[in-house]
């Protein structure tokens, strides 16, 4: 998720609504399934949760190839190989060109050099990892006091004490949030302080900026992130400190000063070509109007973004594998994007909305997955309440493999659709488990042995059973206002 998506995730937490599902009362009648439609929807969900194909893909993606950071060879590798896997389905692919962003972490070490009670020879080393977009330390490092805060009020408060030193913002990512179906406030909470903190600190003359780590796990992991600089503004070096070591500076700090040595060797270099891996699975009647299927190829380098996001690309790539088997094609075509940039510049769908932005109408719908590798629970949409009965078959059809919640929200239900259904776009996204997503989000603990391969299966079948669905209506669903 990037920091502008957390911003509309926000919006659209705070507008959420959860509406009755199939056998409750719901505002308008259900719409009964024309039974052709629902014996499709019944084979597509049953081939989804039988095939290992998803799997096998993402297995190649995170084991052979790895971390997947824009402009690095192996987010050239990935393109290339799901571009094959592909075509080696028979879909209709292309590769779209963008620019994206080309940053490289280098180096990053700190210790605490002094604080109060600190033994004479005694130092104490950090866990931290350098956020996206942060910029280098001079080369032997920068010496400074650590000023810690706890939100942008107080930040406020003691701007006289920020020029020259380091700022901490100290905020918690609330776990509770999380274990209650909240997880996305909870990342956009603490979260705001990566994404705008270190810009907000080199404002007041900040020589550094670190943040507590955004996530829910204490296995003293850093994660990391992009954070977000204004306009010809000079980026300044930005790091994220596991939570743990967040607590023993805290600690120290409400005791008296800390001096902390900071060494990163980061560097935005300059932009490089990428690609959209774009798959068509022909439409029948209306092969000019499509149904997008997304998740982004990029990673963050620190894993094998296993999580995030190979295993919504790989879901939504299985979609294709799935109508393959069945030599299902419905009235409109299911478009797959394997997206390029999504973590640290978007040029990826910058790229996409450009091609058809002029000709929006043939975009349908637009579904992306990017909630990491939770259980399907059913469907998020963003849509007018209008088109909710329309959805309710979708729903029955996923019933058996419980994941037959509707939730509608206003806003963008993943970064990359986000630009689509500012055009008024319907958008989707399946409803996640989302309670330990951002235990190992952008850490080095984002690897396979995280997703079960089930869960993989239940978001295949979801947004496969839905893409069809929405590909084989009559009549398109209405365009949403722009939030
Ligand atoms: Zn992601």
């Amino acid at each position: 998720m990037n920091p502008r998506h957390a911003a509309l995730a926000a919006l659209a937490a705070a507008s959420a609504t959860m509406l009755p599902t199939l056998g409750s009362a719901a505002a308008e009648a259900p719409v009964a399934p024309d039974p052709a439609v629902a014996a499709t929807m019944a084979r597509i969900r049953d081939a989804a949760m039988g095939s290992d194909w998803s799997w096998q893909r993402l297995e190649e993606l995170t084991d052979r190839i790895g971390p997947r950071l824009s402009g690095s060879p192996q987010q050239a590798a990935a393109i290339a190989q799901v571009a094959a896997a592909m075509r080696a389905l028979g879909a209709e692919v292309q590769l779209q060109p963008a620019r994206v962003t080309h940053w490289v972490r280098g180096d990053e070490h700190a210790e605490l050099t002094d604080y109060p009670g600190r033994p004479q020879g005694v130092t104490q080393a950090l866990h931290l990892t350098a956020l996206g977009g942060s910029s280098a330390t001079a080369t032997g490092g920068l010496n400074a006091r650590v000023i810690v805060v706890h939100d942008f009020d107080e930040l406020q408060a003691r701007s006289s004490e920020v020029r020259g030193n380091i700022v901490l913002f100290e905020a918690r990512f609330e776990q509770r949030l999380a274990d209650n179906g909240e997880a996305s406030t909870a990342y956009l909470q603490a979260g705001q302080y990566r994404f705008i903190g270190p810009s907000t600190a080199a404002a007041l003359g900040a020589a550094a900026a670190l943040v507590r780590s955004v996530g829910g796990a204490d296995y003293r992991l850093p994660h990391t992130g992009a954070t977000v600089w204004k306009d010809k503004q000079a980026p300044i070096p930005a790091a994220a400190l596991a939570a743990e070591d967040a607590d023993l500076i805290t600690r120290l700090a409400a005791q008296g000063p800390v001096s902390m040595k900071l060494l990163l060797s980061a560097r935005t270099l300059p932009d490089v070509d990428s690609a959209n891996v774009i798959a068509d699975w022909p439409g029948s009647e209306r092969p000019d109007e499509y149904v997008v299927i997304s998740g982004h190829l990029d990673s963050w380098d620190l894993a094998t973004g296993a999580t995030d996001d190979g295993v919504g690309v790989m879901a939504a790539a299985g979609v294709i594998q799935v109508l393959q088997q069945l030599n299902v094609h419905a009235r409109r075509t299911i478009r797959f994007i394997g997206w390029t940039n999504e973590e640290n510049g978007g040029g990826g769908h910058k790229a996409y909305f450009d091609s058809v932005k002029q000709h929006i109408g043939t975009q349908i719908a637009a579904i992306e997955s990017d909630e990491g590798a939770g259980r399907s629970l059913g469907v998020a949409a963003s849509v007018t309440p209008g088109s909710l009965a329309t959805l309710q078959p979708v729903l029955a059809a996923l019933g058996p493999i419980g994941a037959s919640a509707l939730e509608r929200r206003d806003g963008a239900l993943g970064a990359d659709i986000e630009p689509l259904q500012g055009a008024g776009v319907p958008g989707f996204s399946p409803l996640l488990d989302t309670r330990h997503y951002f235990d190992y989000h952008h850490t080095a603990a984002d690897t396979l042995d995280k997703v079960d391969p089930q869960n993989l299966k239940s978001q295949v079948a979801t947004m496969a059973v839905l893409a069809y669905y929405l590909a084989q209506l009559p009549e398109p669903l209405a365009r949403v206002a722009a939030p």
